[in-house]
C-alpha cells in the first residue's frame, strides 16, 4: 500500500502535464518507499511507452481495442481492475477532462478518496496531503486524503518533471483484461479543436480578450498578436458565452488553470473567477480603459487604453523585432 499509479492517455504523448505528474509521482514514490506504476490507456504509442519504461516501475498498456476511443465507462472498468489488484497508495492524473471525470469515480470504486487540482503532494504517516487553491485562487488548503488509495487530479505545470530517466528498463505489460458490455456510453459526434495548437495549459504565453472587445473580429487581432508572441489564445467566461470564441478558450475558475511566463489580458476586468484560472501565471499584464479595474491590482505590467490604439501598435513594434 505504500505505491503510486500514474494514468496517462497514450493519445496525449509525454506532455508537460504527462511530465509533470511522472516526477510528482516518483518523488512521493520515494518518500513512501514505494514504486510507481504508469498505466497508458488507449491506441499503442511506442514513444510514450518507451517514455516511461525509462521513468517508472512497471508500465501497464491498456491498450486493448475496448479502449481504442475514451469510454468513461470502460476505462473505469479498466482502472478499477488494473487498481485492484496493484493496491496502490496513491493514483495521479493528470488535468485534462477525461481524467477529471475518472478521478472521483475511481476513487468511489476502490472505496478511497478524491481531490482535484492538486499543486503540491506530500505523505504524512501514510496519509496523502494534497494542496490546492481555494476561494477562487486566493488562498491555499491542504487536505488529507484518510481513505486509500487517494485519487487526485493534478494542476498541469504545477510539479517539476525529472531532470533524468532512471534506470528503471521496465517492459511494458499489455492489458487483457475482461471488460463488461458498454450500454451506457457511445460516442454520437466527434469535433476537434484547432489541430496544430497546444494545450492552453502548456502555452509559455497566452494573449487572452474578455468581453470589452465587444464581438469576435477582435479575437482574429488577438490571434496574430499571440502568433507574434509564440503564444495561443485564450478568453475570458464573458467572451466564450457570447459566443465569440470557441468553450474551450475559457480561463477560470470554470474554465482552464494556465500557468505562462506571461498572461496578456486584453479588455478583461478580472473578476475572481477568472484570476482563479491564472494565479500560477510568471507575469500578467493587461491593457484596459478602466483604471479601476481589479485585473490591475494583479498586474506587473498595465495600459490604461482603448485596446483598439495598443494591439495594432503591439503588433507593428513585434513585426518589426521580428525583422
Ligand atoms: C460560478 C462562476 C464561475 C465563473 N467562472 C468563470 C471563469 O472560469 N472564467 C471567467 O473568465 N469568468 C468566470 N465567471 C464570470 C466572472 O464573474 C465574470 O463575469 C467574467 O470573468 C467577466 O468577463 P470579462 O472581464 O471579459 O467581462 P466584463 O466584466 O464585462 O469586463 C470587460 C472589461 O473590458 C474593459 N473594456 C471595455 N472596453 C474596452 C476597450 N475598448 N479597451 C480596453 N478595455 C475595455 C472594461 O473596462 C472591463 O474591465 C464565473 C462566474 C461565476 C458566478
Amino acid at each position: 500500500m505504500s505505491d503510486v499509479v500514474i494514468s496517462l492517455f497514450s493519445a496525449a504523448g509525454y506532455d508537460r502535464a504527462a511530465q509533470g505528474i511522472t516526477g510528482a509521482a516518483r518523488r512521493l514514490a520515494e518518500s513512501l518507499g514505494g514504486r510507481v506504476h504508469a498505466i497508458l490507456i488507449g491506441p499503442h504509442n511506442p514513444e510514450l511507452s518507451i517514455r516511461m519504461a525509462g521513468l517508472a516501475d512497471a508500465v501497464i498498456a491498456a491498450d486493448q481495442a475496448e479502449l481504442a476511443e475514451y469510454q468513461p465507462e470502460l476505462c473505469l472498468a479498466a482502472l478499477t481492475q488494473i487498481c485492484r489488484d496493484l493496491k496502490p497508495a496513491a493514483i495521479l492524473f493528470s488535468n485534462d477532462t477525461y481524467s477529471q471525470e475518472l478521478t472521483p469515480r475511481l476513487a468511489h470504486r476502490l472505496g478511497g478518496s478524491s481531490i482535484g487540482d492538486g499543486i503540491a503532494l506530500a505523505a504524512e504517516n501514510g496519509v496523502l496531503h494534497v494542496k490546492r487553491s481555494v476561494y477562487g485562487g486566493k488562498a491555499e488548503a491542504t487536505i488529507a486524503l484518510k481513505r486509500s488509495p487517494a485519487v487526485v487530479w493534478l494542476r498541469a505545470r504545477a510539479f517539476e518533471p525529472l531532470a533524468t530517466a532512471g534506470e528503471f528498463a521496465t517492459t511494458v505489460k499489455q492489458t487483457n483484461l475482461v471488460l463488461p458490455a458498454n450500454d451506457r456510453t457511445h460516442i454520437v459526434e466527434r469535433k476537434s479543436e484547432a489541430s496544430g495548437e497546444a494545450r492552453l495549459e502548456d502555452a509559455a504565453v497566452i494573449v487572452s480578450g474578455g468581453r470589452g472587445l465587444g464581438g469576435p473580429e477582435p479575437f482574429a487581432e488577438l490571434q496574430e498578436l499571440a502568433q507574434l508572441l509564440g503564444g495561443q489564445t485564450a478568453a475570458s467566461r464573458a467572451a466564450c458565452d457570447s459566443g465569440w470564441c470557441p468553450p474551450s478558450w475559457q480561463v477560470g475558475q470554470t474554465g482552464k488553470k494556465v500557468a505562462p511566463g506571461l498572461y496578456l489580458a486584453v479588455a478583461i476586468r478580472g473578476a475572481s473567477q477568472h484570476m482563479a484560472g491564472i494565479s500560477d501565471a510568471k507575469n500578467i499584464a493587461a491593457i484596459n480603459i478602466d483604471a479601476d479595474a481589479p485585473i490591475f491590482k494583479s498586474c506587473r505590467f498595465g495600459i490604461v487604453e482603448d485596446y483598439k490604439k495598443v494591439v495594432p501598435l503591439l503588433k507593428e513594434k513585434l513585426a518589426a523585432l521580428q525583422k
